[in-house]
């Protein structure tokens, strides 16, 4: 009678000796992991985006918790705040969808994000800010081309005017 191999008799993964080796990663495993990682997708944009700006050389701050709605990526010199927005959350026109179930009650939700992102972005240009929004089905090259495109009009602003005519001094 042969023994069993290894691998199946150690269901815990744990060889002999209670060494731990890694296994390839079944394909189950991968298809499971991309799909618990579908419900961010906008996280996944905010970093290809994120990526596409630092490899154009630019460099910004993220997540500034002391600006209205703590917008994902900030330009504090040229103030260009950018949120890239989840379809669901934000109601993009394309793929916003409200569900059925509890319908009043995501609609009051999902339209109070809405005016949320409106309200920040008023209180961010009152603060001299440009806020961008990105939708999370956004090619982000084409994202970051534009930023960039922004952050060279708003670059040659700050420089030509110079710190006399800064916004918010006097
Ligand atoms: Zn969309």
């Amino acid at each position: 009678m042969k023994a069993a191999p290894a691998s199946a008799a150690t269901p815990t993964g744990k060889e002999a000796g209670g060494v731990t080796r890694r296994r390839p990663t079944p394909l189950s495993e991968l298809v499971s992991r991309q799909m618990s990682a579908m419900p961010s997708r906008d996280t996944g944009t905010e970093m290809a985006l994120r990526r596409k700006l630092h490899s154009r050389g630019l460099r910004y701050r993220t997540h500034l918790k002391t600006l209205p709605g703590k917008p994902d990526i900030a330009f504090t010199r040229v103030r260009i705040a950018v949120f890239v927005d989840g379809c669901f959350w934000h109601r993009c026109p394309d793929h916003g969808t409200a569900p059925k179930n509890n319908g009043k009650w995501w609609a009051d939700k999902l339209e109070a994000n809405v005016a949320r992102d409106r309200r920040n972005d008023d209180e961010l240009e009152r603060l001299g800010w440009i806020t961008v929004h990105v939708w999370e089905h956004e090619d982000p090259s084409i994202a970051a081309e534009a930023i960039n495109e922004l952050w060279r009009t708003r670059l040659r602003g700050t420089t030509r005017s110079g710190l006399t005519n800064d916004v918010g001094r006097t």
